[in-house]
């Protein structure tokens, strides 16, 4: 049963396999022997492999040591994870906030403990599958509405007695780019008496020099939102956050499954996330850099005639008809030295080509990709 289902998805395109690369992460990729510019990382400020955070973990490791021994409830947790959780709260304005061990798992844990058996989800159907899996393992009920439509939203919200109400959105959408609405999701859910579920795993550290999509839509922050967010993207290290009221916090302290049962975060990475907020607050030039490249590559993907969407965000999609022309298009971007991957189902319905910029492409590098989609997608 195995092989067939791994035979039926060879003969669609789908078949997925792993690449390692072999060097850091960075501009450049080793991939398959072959050097290739990178825009196939969420590390969109290049910090991942840089001393600002690597320094900062060394020191930690000296001090701490790697393995963490057990979940933070335990022993597992060291000083560094309180200071974290702070700096977090601080950075993203709310009152308190909680560390993870990635945003998949802050998703799948935080999100079954927000909505109790007797509440509803309201998602967008585009929503990241960490939130999907974090609203199956819920025993609340669940509404999909319609990506971006909040007619869609009030309507569904307007049917529903049940409560708590959670509305969870991602901020920057991971596989389009677009931004949600997030002021007018933030007025239904106050008409509604809902809380409001933030994703901000592609808005941390790029909108509104770093702090995300509240501060980007100027939101004043209150008990009934929840923002969450990564350090494994912008902020080039692991792990995943939660920052909301001192009640929510505390109420998943004694509620979210991924904390209670899993090994904390290893100090290193800890003091690596404390230095990546660090350096955003401190040098804003570096997320400026990101969005004068992110204009560029849209400007000139539009001259192309590539329908790019208007949102000031580091993943720029390609939409293309089927996945043999995904996985066309990326292969011979591959053969002229980019690494832009294909994205097929089951991840997006439309196959596409996802560019994500980084902080440290250079003018020459974006050049070089245009030119290189002009060929391979037949342009004039
Ligand atoms: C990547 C991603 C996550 C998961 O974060 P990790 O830290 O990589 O586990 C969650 N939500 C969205 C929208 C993402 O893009």
């Amino acid at each position: 049963m195995y092989t067939a289902y791994l035979q039926r998805l060879s003969e669609a395109g789908l078949l997925r396999t792993i690449a390692d690369r072999n060097c850091p992460q960075g501009r450049t990729i080793l991939r398959g022997g072959a050097q290739l510019l990178n825009f196939a990382s969420n590390d969109y400020l290049g910090l991942a492999a840089g001393n600002v955070i690597t320094g900062e973990a060394r020191r930690a490791m000296a001090d701490f040591g790697l393995g963490a021994g057990a979940s933070r409830l335990l022993s597992g947790g060291c000083t560094l994870h309180g200071e974290l959780e702070r700096k977090v709260a601080a950075f993203k304005g709310t009152e308190a906030a909680l560390v993870f061990n990635s945003g998949y798992t802050a998703n799948v844990s935080a999100i079954p403990a927000l909505a109790t058996k007797e509440g509803a989800i309201f998602s967008d159907e585009l929503n990241h599958a960490s939130i999907v899996d974090g609203c199956r393992l819920s025993g609340a009920e669940r509404f999909v509405y319609r990506h971006g439509s909040l007619s869609h939203l009030a309507e569904l919200l307007q049917a529903s007695t049940r409560t708590p109400k959670l509305v969870i959105t991602e901020s920057v959408f991971s596989m389009d780019g677009d931004v949600a609405d997030i002021g007018g999701i933030c007025e239904l859910c106050k008409a509604h008496n809902a809380l409001l579920y933030v994703d901000d795993a592609h808005a941390t550290g790029v909108l509104a020099g770093g702090r995300g999509s509240l501060a980007y839509f100027n939101i004043p922050l209150d008990d009934n939102i929840i923002q969450m967010g990564t350090f494994s993207k912008a902020l080039g290290s692991m792990g995943g956050f939660i920052a909301a009221s001192g009640t929510i916090i505390e109420y998943l302290v004694n509620s979210a499954r991924g904390l209670i049962y899993s090994t904390a975060l290893p100090a290193p990475v800890v003091a690596a996330s404390l230095a990546a907020i660090d350096y955003v607050q401190g040098n804003p030039d570096v997320v400026a850099t990101l969005h004068a490249n992110i204009a560029n590559c849209k400007r000139l993907l539009q001259l192309l005639g590539i329908h790019v969407h208007d949102a000031p965000t580091a993943i720029v999609p390609i939409y293309v008809e089927t996945v043999a022309d995904a996985l066309r298009i990326s292969g011979q971007l591959t053969a002229r030295g980019i690494y832009a991957p294909a994205i097929r189902p089951p991840t997006v319905k439309q196959p596409r080509i996802r560019i994500s910029l980084s902080a440290l492409h250079s003018d020459e590098d974006i050049k070089h990709l245009s030119a290189s989609l002009a060929e391979v997608i037949g342009c004039p």
